[in-house]
């Protein structure tokens, strides 16, 4: 693991998958640095010893700078970013993390990084090629002709292609992951920027906390996602950051489901059945979509693995043993 012998610093290490990120990191003996997020140090869903954990603006230049100065690898994971309700209804604030993603390649620059890794998303692909729920896989080349999500994938597509010009005409090393839908325990459960299996999970415990056996679904239910649990999550990023791809690939799960499957998965492990109600006027996003993981197979013989069930399992049992110890209080 190249990885072991470079100093590093994880941006966004307060969310989800940073905080992940960074325990994994140090559980494979790499050297992090330093740890940043915008977030007081107290709202972090995980912190770490050993690492110089600090509170920072990144869309502030001289904090960009202030991250990444000492270090040779950048893990770029900030961003103002939640599932369908938040980024449909907040696309400026999402655009704007075009602050932090800019400031954060220049700071690199300056600093002499070595390799530079971006978390794209699956947003950034054509919404024409995802109207339907009987999907064909999205592959790499679907991203163009260019019409993603409104607001957050046009950021991140814009990201992705400054991430490629750094690579071009200043030879930073640039590696681009396009996330799809990555769930688990110590994520957003609750406040807005929750994202499907968390929010059905939080859905399900709150209709067994309270006796109303009834669950909202956003859309009608068919519409179809796949999703990668946060332990294939970090192990790709690694290697993705590691390897001489020097194109966006896709880091995803290519299991399949509609959300009523999703619902049925965590009804059974919850042992109990809910009556369904479709809110069609909610936002849900795209019709269909999924990891077409041709490349990253091609590339390491290795994809996404982690079956939702067994996922889904370990994220309801930590996001019910939040709930149980918020109603204890
Ligand atoms: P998250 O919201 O839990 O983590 C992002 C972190 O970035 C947060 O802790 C937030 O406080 C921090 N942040 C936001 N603005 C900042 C700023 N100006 N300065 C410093 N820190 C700032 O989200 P996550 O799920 O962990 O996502 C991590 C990355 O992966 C993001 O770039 C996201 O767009 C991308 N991604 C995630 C998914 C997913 O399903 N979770 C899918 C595709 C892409």
């Amino acid at each position: 693991m190249k990885l072991k012998n470079e100093k590093v610093v994880v941006c966004g290490a307060g969310g989800f998958i940073g905080g992940h990120l960074v325990k994994d990191l140090l559980a494979n003996g790499v050297n992090v640095v330093r740890a940043v997020d915008i977030k007081p140090l107290d709202e972090w869903y995980q912190t770490s010893d050993g690492v110089e954990n600090l509170s920072l603006d990144l869309r502030d230049r001289a904090n960009c700078q202030t991250a990444a100065d000492g270090t040779e690898v950048v893990f770029q994971l900030a961003a103002d970013m939640g599932g369908m309700g938040f980024i449909e209804n907040n696309k400026a604030l999402c655009m704007l993390s075009v602050l932090t993603n800019t400031h954060m390649l220049m700071a690199a620059r300056q600093a002499g990084i070595e390799r530079f890794f971006f978390s794209s998303s699956a947003c950034v692909y054509n919404g024409e090629k995802q109207t339907n729920p009987d999907v064909v896989a999205l592959k790499e080349e679907d991203a163009y002709p260019a019409l993603p999500e409104d607001g957050y994938g046009w950021e991140k597509l814009f990201s992705e292609r400054m991430c490629r010009h750094f690579e071009e005409d200043y030879g930073l090393t640039a590696r681009v992951a396009r996330y799809h839908n990555v769930y688990g325990p110590l994520g957003t459960y609750e406040g807005g920027r929750e994202k499907a299996p968390a929010a059905m999970c939080r859905k399900v415990i709150e209709a067994k906390q309270s006796g109303k056996h009834e669950i909202e679904i956003w859309g009608d239910g068919h519409q179809t996602r796949s999703f990668m649990y946060i332990d294939d999550c970090t192990k790709g990023t690694q290697a993705i950051l590691e390897s001489d791809i020097d194109e966006p690939i896709n880091l995803g799960s290519s299991e399949l489901v509609t959300i009523n499957q999703l619902v049925d998965i965590v009804e059974d492990i919850a042992g109990i059945k809910l009556e369904r109600k479709y809110n069609l006027g909610a936002p849900k996003g795209v019709n269909g979509r999924n990891s077409d993981n041709t490349l990253i197979q091609k590339y390491m013989g290795w994809e996404p693995s982690i079956k939702l069930r067994d996922g889904m399992a370990k994220t309801y049992a930590w996001i019910e043993s939040q709930m149980l110890a918020t109603v204890g209080k």
